[in-house]
């Protein structure tokens, strides 16, 4: 809806916020005629003079006379003697609204004077200011990209709500509509308390005798901890007073938390400080990512990025891609359920591996990090999880929330796990299925069974005999994590081999696993005990750098430290196929997972027929592997590959439109691809948004002939945080371009 066409706006109260609505409706020209009314002579004068208002006036009755429009913007704790003062000169199709921070005690006033509320009576709160007051202090922009609140109340007319939704709107506003009771809770935990602790402290400190001192010496916190301090004494007394209610309760469960951490300091628990501050930092960081619009990761993945790669180079060097994924997620929950401390290295610092770390947080595991991929997990044991405090969000997460659907049922306490829109798209009947067999209480939405999943606690698990009907790694993993606290052996059989991690995870973890051919085995009852977990470099990352080196001649590099899962190793199987050069090296087992460092030195490759055995060994790196097809001498045929269709994008297509843009004989096929081997040209290829489509094409470019410009790289960010950067250092001259 567009703004209403105001002929009078009244403001009664001209100071921060009352001189911003005004100086708002005059920019965007939404009011014909603006009259204004404040205490004292000055600020009448000033508002008129500096053109915030036409006339300005010492009884607000003069102000409100025919005006169409009536913002109230004094301290809220005036708003009863106003609305008596103005009462008989409103007009009835007036449109009443105000920017009071506390909205109970103003409904309670407008009632105490009308009785019935007016039909246009809509009270509102912008979540906007600053420390400053008075008529000088105001500023056009100061509601723009900020949020309004506005709380109607059961006799606002819609017609009314909408006018005053259009008008913030109009001043560049988000508008949200919530109860007046809520409005009071919210604000009274986020906004009053944190300006009632830094009133007390400042004032504390400044009683003291040495408070000189104490001020000289100040440092840059108490400076940022203490700015609202010097926020309006009499606003924030109206404030304190008129929400008194939710501030109170807000205060009690407060000084109960800090009599805690007073204890704790007292008794040297470090456990419990640790606690409550890595909590509350990972609190603060996801807060800081939320302001700019992001989840738990980097402000990277919601930006235009391209990569733009200039042709040739060569790769050279030792370099270490980032940590694998799927381990970096066990290793977060296995560390939590363990006894002990788990330190782990080289934890992959993506938005999903943190939503697992972020729930078991929320369910009272204290974990330091991550900082440079260093975690220190302390462990609660398999019986020392707590109830979160609320949902557990899993983000976008399929691995979470399978995963965690098998930890969950077997705990002591109900929980509800939510996802971004994009997982709660997804299935989740699949685990939930054998989960119920076990015993458990679970429930997915709707009839697609799709999340919110909740489940219920409390729950004795037993174990079964479980035949798959699918191949999934998630859904194995899910099943075997309940078996941990299942009466008897929970017993699991692949129609096909998945990924093993779980397994080899639990027994670096000293949990005893039986694999007979596709049969996993365990027994409940058992106890995971801390351990280290370097986890070892993706080999989904490090491909990109296999099949570079592998194509740009004169190269020579080597990856530290790659998982060589044997489900996950046939991109090195087929690069050798193709007559790539790769030694394996150091190969040693890390928390149960094989490793090794691979040297790969250039080679000239040739075209072969895959065999598909190897497709779902490779299946993620088939991108950058029809890289290397294209550089090969001859002719490369992928068949039994039609999942590439179903990834983040249909990987045959978007590769082949890639190619052929850079001139190579590429032909999708329904489930394949065929591709010549020949020169590379240059071009503009689109990424359709897929994290391993992009590199695959920067890496291209070391044999190109012009060069490449990907769009929609950002996602890289995901998988391969600073794929750029070692990049870079290992020979491609790639540039990230930001777009607006
Ligand atoms: P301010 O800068 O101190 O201005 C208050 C204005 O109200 C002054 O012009 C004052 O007149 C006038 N006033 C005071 N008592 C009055 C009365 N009884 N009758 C008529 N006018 C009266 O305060 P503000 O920051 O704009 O706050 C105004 C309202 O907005 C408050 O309800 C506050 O809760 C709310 N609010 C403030 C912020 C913030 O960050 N500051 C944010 C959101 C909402 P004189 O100039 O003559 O003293």
């Amino acid at each position: 809806m567009t703004a209403p066409r105001i002929r009078k706006a009244a403001i009664i109260g001209l100071g921060l916020i009352g001189s911003s609505f005004a100086r708002a409706l005059r920019e965007q020209k939404l009011a014909d005629e603006i009259t204004g009314s404040a205490r004292s002579a000055s600020t009448r004068a000033l508002a008129e003079e500096i053109g915030v208002v036409d006339r300005a006036f010492a009884d607000p009755v003069d102000a409100v006379r025919d005006a169409d429009l009536v913002f109230l913007a004094m301290p809220v704790q005036a708003t009863e003697a106003v609305l008596r003062a103005i009462q008989g000169a409103l007009r009835p199709d007036a449109i009443l609204t105000d920017g009071g921070s506390t909205k109970g005690n103003v409904v309670a006033a407008a009632r105490a004077v009308f009785g019935t509320l007016p039909a246009g009576f809509v009270p509102g709160h912008p979540i906007a200011g600053s420390e400053q007051s008075g008529v000088l202090a105001g500023r056009a922009d100061l509601f723009l990209r900020h949020k309004v609140i506005l709380t109607p109340v059961p006799e606002s007319d819609p017609a009314a709500v909408a006018g005053v939704r259009a008008l913030w709107e109009a001043m560049g506003a988000e508008v949200l509509e919530m109860a007046v009771e809520r409005h009071d809770e919210v604000l009274a935990r986020t906004s009053h308390l944190p300006h009632l602790l830094a009133f007390s402290l400042v004032d504390t400190l400044a009683r003291e005798s040495t408070n000189l001192d104490i001020f000289r010496y100040a440092a840059g916190g108490f400076r940022d901890f203490t700015r609202i301090a010097a926020s309006d004494p009499l606003m924030w007394h109206d404030i304190f007073l008129g929400n008194k209610e939710a501030v109170l309760a807000a205060l009690a469960v407060y000084t109960g938390e800090l009599d805690f951490l007073r204890d704790a300091i007292a008794r040297n628990d470090s456990d419990a400080l640790l606690g409550i501050f890595t909590r509350a930092k990972a609190a603060r960081d996801h807060f800081t990512h939320m302001l700019a619009g992001t989840a738990y990761a980097k402000a990277m993945k919601q930006k235009n990025i391209e990569y733009v790669v200039q042709p040739g180079g060569k790769l050279t060097g030792t370099l270490r891609v980032p940590g694998d994924k799927s381990i970096s997620h066990r290793s977060i929950m296995l560390g939590s359920l363990a006894e002990g401390v788990t330190e782990v290295t080289g934890f992959l610092e993506g938005e999903d591996a943190l939503a697992t770390l972020q729930a078991f947080r929320d369910m009272g595991v204290v974990i330091e990090g991550p900082q440079n991929g260093n975690l220190k997990i302390h462990g609660v044991g398999l019986n020392g999880l707590q109830p979160p405090p609320g949902a557990i969000y899993c983000g976008n997460s399929g691995t979470s929330m399978r995963l965690l659907s098998g930890i969950l049922a077997a705990q002591a306490f109900d929980t509800v796990m939510t996802g971004d829109p994009s997982l709660s798209k997804r299935p989740m009947e699949r685990v939930a299925k054998p989960l119920r067999q076990m015993g458990a209480e679970i429930q997915t939405t709707g009839e697609r069974g799709t999340p919110p999943v909740t489940v219920k606690g409390g729950k004795v698990l037993q174990g079964i005999r479980y035949d798959m009907p699918m191949a999934s790694a998630q859904v194995k993993s899910s099943i075997l994590l309940a078996g941990l606290w299942a009466r008897g052996e929970t017993v699991v059989t692949e129609p096909a081999p998945t990924r093993d991690h779980t397994e080899r995870m639990l027994r670096g973890f000293g949990y005893e696993v039986k694999v007979e051919g596709a049969t996993v085995t365990v027994a409940g009852g058992g106890k995971l005990t801390a351990t280290r977990i370097d986890v070892p470099a993706d080999i989904s990352s490090a491909a990109f750098f296999m099949v570079a080196a592998s194509i740009a001649e004169g190269s020579d590099i080597t990856l530290q430290h790659v998982g060589i899962n044997p489900t996950r190793i046939g991109v090195i199987n087929i690069l050798r196929a193709m007559g790539g050069d790769l030694t394996l090296s150091n190969e040693r087992e890390v928390g149960g997972e094989p490793v090794a460092d691979i040297r790969i030195r250039s080679a000239r490759l040739k075209g072969i027929r895959i065999p598909e055995d190897q497709v779902p060994l490779a299946i993620d790196e088939f991108p950058s592997l029809f890289i290397a097809a294209a550089c090969a001498e001859g002719e490369t045929v992928l068949t039994g590959a039609e999942e590439l269709r179903v990834k983040e994008s249909d990987r045959i297509q978007v590769m082949a439109d890639g190619l052929l843009t850079l001139g190579v004989d590429a032909r999708p096929t329904p489930d394949g691809i065929v591709i010549q081997g020949g020169p590379i040209g240059s071009g503009r290829i689109a990424s359709h948004g897929d994290h391993r489509i992009a590199m695959s094409f920067a890496i291209a470019a070391l044999r190109a002939s012009g060069p490449i410009e990907i769009g929609e790289a950002a996602t890289v960010a995901t998988s391969f945080p600073d794929f750029p950067g070692l990049a870079r250092r290992a020979g491609l001259a790639l540039a990230v371009v930001e777009k607006d």
